[in-house]
């Protein structure tokens, strides 16, 4: 069979919550290449795979590695945090696998904003409250397009979840409300979500900065915006539960 390689994502750090494919995958590896310290160290113990951590090394070391191994008939796996489709930085390694025909295969992993919804308890999408997800980041070494800056995304008021942003929370802030979130509008933050050491911070846009900063908390944490947050019954139940409403598998008591 064709010898692929494998980006893999590794989920947001409980060791079980990578894929069944992706751990079998692992398993069957003869060289893993994981991205930094954010990839849990349960999952690249006990493997009889090479394991090589590239926090060191740069594109074109790493590339080197996979190309020589993968002319070798060596099995390899590129694994990485979350899922890899979101800031995993594999665009840049495809583009050269593509230059050189290696074969490739993404499978996907649960994202640390998954991972935080779940930690949190809570449904990202409301009937009636917000139908929408944002996940994006403040501008940072890396800049974001200007189209999306916090301010003009917040003007939806739809649920965010923001990535590597929370050594920035005062400026955040400043742009949520900027944008049109009200000062009142529920905000959380999640860090380490699914970690043994996971922390949660509750509060408004009006306190949270002092919250977290006063949890110390600078870095591996979810920020999850929007009324979506807010506790108590929501305004509205989802449609496919309520019991007048008939859809494709059930009859309801009244037509829609
Ligand atoms: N591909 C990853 C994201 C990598 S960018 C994913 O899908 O989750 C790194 C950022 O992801 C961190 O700055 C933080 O914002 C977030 N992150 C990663 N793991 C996390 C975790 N366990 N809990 C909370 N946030 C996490």
């Amino acid at each position: 069979m064709e010898n692929r390689v494998y980006f893999i994502g590794a989920g947001p750090g409980d060791p079980e919550l990578i894929t069944v494919k992706g751990q079998r995958l692992l398993y069957e590896a003869d060289l893993v290449i994981y991205t930094g310290s954010l990839v849990p160290k349960p999952l690249v113990a006990d493997l009889n795979a090479e394991v090589i951590n590239s926090a060191g090394l740069n594109l074109d070391e790493v590339f080197n590695l996979v190309l020589t191994n993968w002319q070798q008939g060596k099995k390899v796996v590129r694994l990485h945090t979350g899922d890899p489709a979101i800031y995993g930085a594999i665009n840049e390694q495809i583009t050269l696998f593509r230059q050189h025909n290696i074969p490739f295969t993404v499978i996907p992993g649960v994202s640390s904003a998954n991972a935080a919804a779940a930690a949190l308890e809570t449904q990202l999408t409301l009937p009636e409250v917000s139908q929408t997800v944002i996940f994006t980041r403040c501008a940072g070494r890396t800049p974001v397009p200007e189209k999306e800056s916090i301010i003009s995304l917040a003007s939806h008021r739809a649920t965010m979840m923001i990535f590597l942003s929370v050594n920035m929370i005062d400026s955040l802030v400043n742009d949520l409300v900027a944008g049109g979130y009200s000062q009142d509008t529920p905000i959380a933050v999640v860090e380490k979500a699914s970690w043994p050491e996971e922390r949660q911070v509750r509060g408004t846009l009006a306190n949270i900065a002092k919250q977290i900063r006063e949890a110390g908390i600078t870095r591996t944490a979810m920020i999850a915006v929007g009324d979506v947050l807010a506790e108590g019954t929501p305004p509205a139940l989802s449609k496919l539960y309520n019991k007048e409403f008939s859809h494709g598998y059930r009859k309801g008591t009244t037509m829609p």
